[in-house]
C-alpha cells in the first residue's frame, strides 16, 4: 500500500478557484475522509489524486514518487464512483474478474484472486449469480470487489454510498470500515455526511470553499474545532456559538457573558477588543439552579436516552443535552453551567479558534 502526499495543490477552472493551496499526508494504510458541503472542492481534490484532473500548481506524491503529471492509468489507484457501472448480463465472478482479464492475468491466478476477494467481502456464496438480481448492498460489494481484486496502491471513493437508503448506508459504513481494518488500504473517501466521516475515517479534512479548514482525527475535530465553520458543521446539534464583545489578555481564565464570569481554558494570546464567541457543545452544558447565568426554556426535543433543550439567554439561544428524565416547563427560568475545560473561544473576525490550553496542539491548516 502507499502514502499519498499533497503539497500546496491548487486548482483553478478559469478564474474560479475550486481548491486553494491544499497540503496533507495520508499515511500508508490510513483512511482519510474529505468532508464538506456540495461544491467545496472534495471531488476536484480526489480527481487530482487520481490523475483525472491536473492541478494548476502544486505537487502530488504517491509513495514518495512525484506523480503530478502521470496519467491516471499509470498511478495504480482504484477509483470507486458513486454509480459504479457493473455489467448486468455478467455473473458476480465475471464482474470481479474483469480488470484482471483486461490486464491479461493468467486464468488460475485470476480465479484465485477473485475467490479471495469474494471471501473478504463475504460474497463468495453468490459468485455465480447474475448481478442484475442483486440487492443494493451486494452490488456495492461487487463494485468494491472489482476495485480490490486489482490490489491497487490506494482507493479513492467518491460518495460510494450516496444512492443507498439510510438503513443500508449504515450497514455499509460498518462494512467498509471493517473491510479497511482487514486490508489496511490507504483510502481517500469523499462525503458530505459527517456521520460517515466520523464513523469511518482515521483522519478528516473539513473543506469549505476550496480551503481545508481543519485536518485531524475525528476526536480532534469534534473536541477542538479550529474554526467556527468546523464547530458549526460537525455535531448534531452543532456546537453552540455564543457571541460577545470583549478583549482578552494572555493568561486569562475567564470571560464575561451577560455580566457573569465564565471559566475558560487558559488563553495563550492577547486579543484586542472585538467580537468573540464561546463555543460549547450541548453535552457540556448542564442545568444548575445555583448558576448566575440564566435563561428561559424555549423548547425541547426528546431523544429517548436524553433530550436537547433550547434555552434563550440574553446572548442568544443555546442548546443543552440533558438527561431525559429532567422535567421543566416551557418558559421556566433555568441556570446554565458550562464545563469550562471543554470550551473553545473563537475570534469572530478571522473565524479561528483563539489559541488556548484546549487547542494548543490542534493543527490549523
Ligand atoms: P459535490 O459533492 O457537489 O460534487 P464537491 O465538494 O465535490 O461537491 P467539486 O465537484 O470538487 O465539489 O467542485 C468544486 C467547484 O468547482 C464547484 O463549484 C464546481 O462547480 C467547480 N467545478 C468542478 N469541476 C469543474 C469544471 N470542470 N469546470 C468548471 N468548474 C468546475
Amino acid at each position: 500500500m502507499a502514502e499519498i502526499r499533497i503539497e500546496h495543490v491548487r486548482k483553478q477552472f478559469g478564474s474560479f478557484v475550486a481548491v486553494e493551496d491544499s497540503s496533507f499526508v495520508v499515511h500508508d494504510g490510513e483512511f482519510l475522509a474529505l468532508l464538506g458541503p456540495s461544491g467545496c472542492g472534495k471531488t476536484t481534490t480526489l480527481r487530482m489524486i487520481a490523475g483525472l484532473e491536473l492541478p494548476t500548481s502544486g505537487k502530488i506524491y504517491l509513495d514518495g514518487e512525484d506523480v503530478t503529471f502521470n496519467r491516471a492509468s499509470a498511478r495504480d489507484i482504484a477509483f470507486v464512483f458513486q454509480l459504479f457501472a457493473l455489467y448486468p448480463h455478467m455473473s458476480v465472478r465475471k464482474n470481479i474478474a474483469f480488470p484482471l482479464v483486461s490486464q491479461g492475468v493468467p486464468r488460475a491466478e485470476t480465479r484465485k484472486r477473485v475467490e479471495e476477494t469474494a471471501r473478504l467481502l463475504q460474497i463468495d456464496h453468490i459468485l455465480d449469480r447474475s448481478v442484475s438480481g442483486l440487492a443494493g448492498g451486494d452490488r456495492q460489494r461487487v463494485a468494491l470487489g472489482r476495485s480490490i481484486v486489482r490490489r491497487p496502491k490506494c482507493f479513492l471513493m467518491d460518495e460510494p454510498l450516496g444512492t443507498l437508503d439510510a438503513e443500508f448506508r449504515e450497514v455499509m459504513v460498518h462494512e467498509l470500515r471493517e473491510l479497511h481494518n482487514r486490508i489496511h488500504a490507504t483510502t481517500v473517501y469523499v462525503t458530505h455526511d459527517q456521520h460517515e466521516a466520523m464513523a469511518m475515517a482515521d483522519k478528516i479534512a473539513v473543506m469549505n470553499h476550496g480551503v481545508i479548514e481543519q485536518f485531524g482525527t475525528p476526536q480532534e475535530i469534534y473536541a477542538k474545532p479550529a474554526t467556527i465553520y468546523v464547530a458549526d458543521f460537525i455535531g448534531s446539534p452543532p456546537m453552540n456559538i455564543v457571541r460577545f464583545t470583549s478583549g482578552l489578555q494572555r493568561g486569562a481564565r475567564t470571560v464575561q457573558l451577560d455580566g457573569v464570569d465564565i471559566a475558560v481554558p487558559e488563553v495563550h494570546e492577547d486579543m484586542p477588543v472585538g467580537e468573540l464567541a464561546l463555543g460549547v457543545r450541548p453535552e457540556h452544558i448542564r442545568f444548575s439552579d445555583a448558576s448566575p447565568l440564566r435563561g428561559r426554556v424555549y423548547g425541547s426535543e426528546y431523544l429517548g436516552t436524553d433530550q436537547v433543550v433550547t434555552v434563550e439567554t440574553s446572548s442568544g439561544k443555546v442548546k443543552a443535552r440533558v438527561p431525559a428524565n429532567r422535567s421543566f416547563n416551557l418558559g421556566e427560568t433555568v441556570g446554565l453551567e458550562f464545563n469550562h475545560s471543554k470550551l473553545t473561544l473563537f475570534d469572530c473576525r478571522s473565524g479561528r479558534a483563539v489559541p488556548s490550553s484546549i487547542n494548543a496542539e490542534a493543527r490549523h491548516v
